[in-house]
């Protein structure tokens, strides 16, 4: 009979992360809790500086950290906001945020210590922090190549590497655990394949989704006065989303976003600037026009959002697990990977500690499914805003749940967020969404029938009319009844 071994108690010698992006940083972090070794191997070289890698070229395009995953940061590298506000990151605390969208415009500050940076000055931060811990080791330079099984199958016990450099040289590393976390590019599935597994179809959402981004320099005149655009998209009218925001050093960044491929944002000066001009507000065309453009835009092009479902493997190996990009990469505009990864890293380190205390079998493939639960809001949320674009498809074997419900909801909700604040200065509803959208609170918290009930307030508008037929109920008592019936229930994630 095959002898269970638990992955944190007896075999927790050495671990291989593979990647350095945000989510390898955060889980070798995790990792050097509970293993005596733990190995990043990375397959670009680091420069001393905070720099980009051609191993993320997503990193050029602006980077924002959600609230939720910066409160993980905090946990895991105490005071790494000050590391990067020493490194000339912007306090967002200083930073006023107008936001713009199609019923009205009003400012907002941030309500969350954190420091608007480069995704190079993170990285170079965190790169920093976890090469303190003594338990961890980088071998950058080195391509990982494939995955070593045990004689059965039923067991990772190892990578197979190449060195980049001209010898290329081949090798082979062992560890009790691995984690593959090389993000969007990641070969989990062919290397699973590969070993003889059948992996299933991963869930997809067609999205064809252009990014155009423009870096300046901040004249002196605009420094202490900065104010932040967020300009959301009207899908229906094909208007892109817009943001105009603050990094490291007094660089300010555009971008201009849509998605369903019918329109991309140009990356030609001219007609970027155009693109700007002609958004349905002026006021970031006539900041834009006082700063000091520091290169071309540049763009950012991609046809799917993909989420795997490596947790429906009954016979997942043990010693493997998948997190980051590599689990599930979201449409970027929704500012919510690196949280993901860094809520899936926490999830991790609590499924550790349970198993020190209390060992199960099937260990990898429960933290899977955690992970997975972990990934479900972000998921949902990102899609449904996705899904009002022309050409965005949801591509699965299970229909995504609620969406027409939640786009309705979502846009008498904004309604009254806009009504309370710009009629009463009321932000209280915009708050509760900043943190629905910050991952920090369910769903569950903004679709329940209390906020129902306030949003229908003026129930015989056309919206109200339409988003109570795509309830199918007019009862209040029966309202919570059929939104737990539409949408998903978010089990766990936020206990
Ligand atoms: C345009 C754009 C904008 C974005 N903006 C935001 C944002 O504002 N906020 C946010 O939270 N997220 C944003 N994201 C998402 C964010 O970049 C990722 O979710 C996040 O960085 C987590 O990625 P990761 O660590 O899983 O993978 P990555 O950051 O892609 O890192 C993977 C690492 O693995 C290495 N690697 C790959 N293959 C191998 C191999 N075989 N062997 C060894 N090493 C390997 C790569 O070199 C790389 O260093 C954005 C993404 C894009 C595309």
């Amino acid at each position: 009979m095959k002898q269970y071994v638990p992955a944190a108690q007896s075999k927790a010698e050495k671990a291989i992360v593979i990647g350095a992006g945000i989510a390898g940083l955060l889980t070798a972090r995790v990792l050097s809790d509970f293993y005596g070794e733990v190995l990043i191997i990375e397959r670009d070289e680091f420069s001393l500086k905070p720099s980009n890698r051609l191993g993320t070229p997503q990193a050029f395009h602006p980077h924002r950290m959600l609230p939720r995953g910066s409160m993980i940061l905090e946990r895991y590298f105490p005071d790494y906001i000050e590391d990067l506000l020493n490194l000339g990151a912007f306090p967002t605390m200083k930073e006023k945020m107008l936001i713009v969208n199609e019923f009205a415009s009003f400012k907002a500050s941030s309500p969350v210590k954190n420091a608007a940076c480069s995704r190079a000055l993170l990285e170079y931060v965190l790169r920093q922090r976890v090469d303190q811990i003594p338990k961890v080791r980088f071998s950058s330079n080195l391509e990982v190549t494939g995955l070593q099984a045990s004689s059965d199958q039923t067991r990772i016990i190892g990578v197979f590497t190449r060195d980049c450099s001209d010898q290329k040289q081949e090798g082979a590393s062992t560890a009790d655990l691995v984690v593959d976390t090389t993000g969007s590019s990641s070969k989990a599935t062919q290397w699973l394949e590969s070993l003889g597994f059948v992996v299933p179809e991963p869930e997809r959402l067609h999205v064809s989704l252009g990014y155009s981004t423009r870096y300046y320099k901040i004249p002196q005149q605009l420094e202490e006065n900065w104010t932040s655009i967020i300009s959301e998209a009207q899908p229906s009218k094909c208007v892109s989303t817009a943001m105009l925001l603050r990094f490291e050093n007094n660089i300010a960044g555009t971008l201009l976003f849509s998605a369903g491929g019918e329109h991309y944002p140009s990356t030609d000066p001219e007609q970027y600037q155009a693109e700007i001009n002609h958004l349905p507000d002026s006021r970031m065309a006539e900041i834009v026009k006082q700063l000091e453009p520091v290169q071309s835009p540049r763009g950012y092009r991609t046809p799917e959002s993909v989420r795997q479902h490596f947790e429906k493997m009954e016979n997942w190996p043990s010693g493997l697990l998948v997190l980051g990009d590599a689990f599930c990469c979201f449409d970027p505009i929704h500012g919510q990977g690196m949280t993901v990864a860094a809520i899936e890293a926490e999830t991790l380190g609590g499924c550790l500690e349970e198993e020190r205390s209390n060992p199960q079998p099937h260990f990898e493939r429960r933290v899977l499914k955690r992970m997975q639960e972990a990934i479900e809001p972000a998921w949902w949320l990102s899609s449904v805003a996705d899904l009002r674009w022309k050409g965005v498809e949801h591509v699965y074997s299970e229909p995504m749940k609620g969406v027409v419900f939640a786009q309705k909801y979502l846009d008498l909700y904004m309604k009254q967020t806009m009504k309370l604040a710009t009629t009463e200065n009321n932000l209280s509803l915009y708050s509760e969404q900043f943190m629905m959208n910050a991952l920090i609170i369910s769903p569950r918290e903004i679709f329940n029938s209390n906020v129902l009930t306030l949003i229908l307030e003026d129930s015989r508008s056309l919206e109200a009319q339409q988003l109570l037929a795509e309830l199918g109920e007019t009862d209040p008592h029966k309202f919570q009844t059929r939104i737990d019936a539409i949408i998903p229930s978010f089990a766990h994630i936020f206990d």
